[in-house]
């Protein structure tokens, strides 16, 4: 039995543009890879590969998946499960590389996903794939628990990875940056009308007292 581990992979380098809230700057997408036991879990997908729109929009610098889980030794067929944090397109574009794995998703947030301009319709849910839909926080595994986690968006969800020195936390949007994660939360990055449960999540995660806590966007980990 392997000791629990995560890595970071880093999927995309983009650049926010005009019209984004932060519209030049940089934005690096990071998925993670959770070895737990005898499973092996991926964290987010990235964005998908057959987006010419999105690829200039956003100036995209991709890795494939393949590429990224090959640096820490794991193949796609290695995967047992995956887990969406949430649906925006930069998180669930590989989905359809994993026809063997369910991949885990809070039902609030494919429901908030049919809204219009939310994602990539056709990334989340490809033929051939298996959702799990849960509601709310739901063990995967013993050591292994989606914390239901909104207000990036409406079915945001974090995962919690129990260790013999402490909980382990891939918190994925809970907040932007590690800092604005110490801070307890800047609302103008929570979805419309979820700034206090924005805050909320965040000041949930804290009060498990996590060792660690990895975020989407930022390689920096808290508490750092
Ligand atoms: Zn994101």
């Amino acid at each position: 039995m392997q000791a629990p581990r995560i890595d970071r992979l880093h999927l995309a380098s983009l650049t926010a543009p005009a019209g984004h809230p932060s519209a030049g700057a940089a934005i690096e997408v990071f998925a993670y890879l959770v070895r737990h036991g005898d499973l092996t879990l991926l964290v987010d997908t990235g964005m998908g590969d057959d987006s010419g729109f999105l690829d200039k929009l956003y100036a995209a610098k991709r890795t494939g998946l393949a590429t990224a889980l090959k640096a820490v030794g794991v193949n796609i067929e290695d995967i047992d499960a995956v887990v969406n944090s949430h649906l925006h397109f930069d998180h669930c574009g590989g989905n359809r590389l994993f026809p063997d794995a369910p991949i885990y998703m809070q039902a609030r947030e494919r429901e908030a996903a049919r809204a219009l301009h939310y994602t990539v319709e056709n990334w989340v849910a490809p033929e051939g794939v298996t959702i799990r839909e849960v509601d709310g926080d739901h063990q995967i595994a013993p050591g292994l628990t989606l914390l239901f986690t909104p207000g990036h968006t409406p079915g945001h969800q974090s995962l919690l990875v129990e260790t013999p020195n402490g909980s382990l936390m891939v918190g994925a949007q809970v907040a932007y940056t590690a800092a604005e994660f110490e801070a307890g939360g800047d609302v103008a990055e929570a979805h419309e009308g979820m700034g206090e449960t924005y805050r909320a999540s965040i000041e949930r995660l804290k009060s498990l007292a996590p060792r660690c806590v990895f975020f989407s966007h930022d390689r920096r980990e808290w508490p750092g």
